[in-house]
């Protein structure tokens, strides 16, 4: 799990193959969207960033030139069609089975993306080779799909998690990521080992990962998040973590 390894050699952090290249942590199609809706956009992160910016240019160099323009191009390519409407406009979008997979295959490449760019990912090195293995959302991980109606957060994602040891000396992982884009809202929640309920309550969010059997149409509802729900969502899961990592420590 020693990220710096990685980093030090100077190795693709996916596929450990060479020369790097710079890939843009906010796809350059998505930002190019979020700078047309004019306006100054506003980051908030994990790492502690909170301020206005007019540039989503941010890079990280830990993917090697044939991932960043390959395969991992190609999962743009495969949301930009029905993600750029449901971004950009309130019309209702229809989402296939297939379209949620590649919606929540391209969220969790961008959630890694993201990730990098804390000084030490909160995500462990194996699951980027996991996910260059198998490009495809983790088994144990649940993501849910929403619409922003907010304005506060046109670009804003968020990657927390944490690495716990238990008295066994087992050593697992927790992490929590959310994104918005425009009007597009997306999280996610990954944990080593988990199998997650088909449950599927939440208000105005549909669950696209474990994969549903059925076309869904998004905004569920006609439900759009406001900037409130955006913060509660998050800090709820949050302290759902704290309180299950508790649970934990406090058995005997
Ligand atoms: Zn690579």
């Amino acid at each position: 799990m020693d990220t710096s390894t990685a980093k030090r050699s100077g190795k693709c952090v996916l596929c450990g193959g060479r020369p790097l290249s710079r890939e843009h942590v906010w796809p350059r199609w998505i930002a190019a969207l979020i700078k047309s809706q004019g306006g100054p956009v506003h980051i908030r992160s994990s790492g502690g960033a909170d301020y206005d910016t007019t540039q989503l240019d941010l890079t990280v160099r830990r993917v090697c030139r044939e991932c960043n323009h390959g395969w991992m191009e190609r999962m743009e390519s495969e949301v930009r069609p029905f993600l750029t409407p449901m971004m950009t406009t309130t019309d209702s979008v229809t989402l296939s089975v297939e379209d949620q997979f590649a919606l929540a295959r391209w969220y969790t490449k961008t959630m890694l993306m993201h990730d990098l760019t804390h000084s030490t990912p909160r995500i462990p090195q194996d699951r980027y080779t996991e996910f260059f293995a198998e490009p495809r959302p983790f088994d144990d991980s649940v993501i849910w799909l929403g619409a922003y109606g907010g304005n506060r957060w046109p670009a804003f994602s968020d990657v927390t998690g944490t690495l716990v040891e238990y008295g066994t000396g087992e050593i697992a992982e927790r992490h929590v990521a959310a994104l918005t884009a425009l009007n597009v809202f997306l999280q996610s929640f990954l944990e080593a080992g988990a199998v997650w309920r088909a449950e599927d309550s939440r208000r105005g969010l549909w669950r696209i990962w474990p994969a549903r059997d059925e076309p869904i149409t998004f905004p569920r509802d006609g439900f759009a998040m406001t900037d409130e729900h955006v913060l509660a969502v998050t800090e709820q899961l949050r302290d759902r973590l704290r309180d299950r990592l508790q649970d934990r420590f406090s058995q005997p």
